[in-house]
């Protein structure tokens, strides 16, 4: 089969277009040929690599498949060949207390399609029968595929962690990433009010057009301040922080008594401080969150299906255009996702 490998870690160069071996499925998976293929800044770690994680190499990235079962194992019993998925990204042990409690973002085994495993980047991808989730007939392949990483990491933010209420104010950081876009309209779903920053005027319209009722541009204005003007001088109860060191000091201050900052990831950095003062006295949590479930996965597909939440996409790429994929996804140009077409 045709599929996007790297044999060493580095830039986009890494990235080649090339032979590889068809996967042999266990008795329990299947193996589905790979329609689209949406890209995630995880893709970017992996090809860089990640201090202190061995990944196999050579490696095949991506998480987040759409596609057609092409055969299935033995002992599989809920798919069938020819049939259309969406895949849960993540892979864990099915058998652990985790696991049990459908907490698999927390099994220790836990990982992604194209992390620890070959990913969705290639014309075939394995993976376990109960990663097959029903495909929405209202989304084409690409879209479908721009769906489950970016929404469930969401909503295993704001809904399992932060617990978002009804009413409630939200800071949206970097509304045109993935999960920003996808922020914004899980935050409007439940009545929370958005504020939501990007850093021009063409992504700004476009939040605002997913639901975002307040905007702010983060290159000419400082957060905090119109976080402040906007709320009353009050703060926000949730800040959505994905953004790491480079927005971390504008997200603490944005926030309410009480309130709380949820984090899936840093981008521009793993470094942050806080003074702890602000922490006690104002009796704010901080509140970190990976990934998400399979069980929250298929509440928003659900919602994806009748039409309540909706796939952003930027751009399309074919396969074997992957380099140039990542690097206008490392530009940071893209308002919502950039997916390979298979
Ligand atoms: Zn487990």
């Amino acid at each position: 089969m045709k599929a996007i490998v790297f044999h060493q870690h580095g830039g986009p160069e890494v990235l080649h277009y090339e032979d590889a071996p068809q996967p042999a499925i266990p008795a329990n998976e299947v193996l589905v040929r790979v329609k689209a293929c949406a890209l995630n800044h995880l893709d970017i770690w992996v090809r860089v690599g990640i201090p202190g994680v061995p990944f196999p190499l050579p490696h095949i990235p991506g998480s987040d498949v759409a596609g057609e079962i092409a055969q299935i194992g033995a002992d599989v019993t809920t798919v069938r060949v020819g049939q259309k998925v969406v895949l849960a990204p993540g892979v864990s042990c099915g058998k652990c207390a985790a696991c049990l409690a459908g907490q698999d973002n927390r099994c220790r085994q836990f990982t992604n399609l194209g992390y620890m495993i070959d990913g969705g980047c290639a014309e075939f991808v394995r993976c376990p029968e109960v990663n097959c989730l029903p495909f929405p007939e209202n989304l084409s392949f690409e879209e479908a595929a721009s769906i489950p990483l970016v929404f469930q990491t969401a909503w295993h933010m704001l809904v399992a962690r932060a617990e978002l209420q009804p009413g409630e104010d939200v800071l949206v950081l970097g509304a045109g990433s993935g999960v920003g876009s996808a922020a914004i309209q899980i935050s409007k779903f439940f009545g929370a009010r958005v504020i939501a920053t990007a850093g021009n005027e063409a992504k700004l319209e476009k939040a605002k057009q997913l639901g975002a009722d307040h905007v702010i541009n983060h290159k000419s204005h400082k957060i905090r301040d119109e976080v402040r003007r906007i709320t009353g001088k009050r703060g926000v109860d949730v800040v959505f922080e994905h953004v790491g060191t480079a927005t971390w000091d504008e997200s603490i201050a944005s926030l309410a008594a009480s309130g709380r900052l949820v984090t899936c990831g840093a981008t521009t950095g793993y470094a942050a401080k806080i003074d702890l003062r602000f922490l006690f006295s104002r009796q704010l949590s901080l509140l970190g969150s990976y990934m998400g479930t399979k069980s929250e996965l298929q509440t928003v597909m659900k919602l994806v299906t009748a039409g309540r939440l909706k796939p952003v996409i930027d751009r399309v790429f074919p396969l074997a255009e992957a380099a140039a994929a990542h690097t206008y996804l490392e530009s940071g140009q893209q308002f919502g996702k950039v997916v390979l077409r298979i």
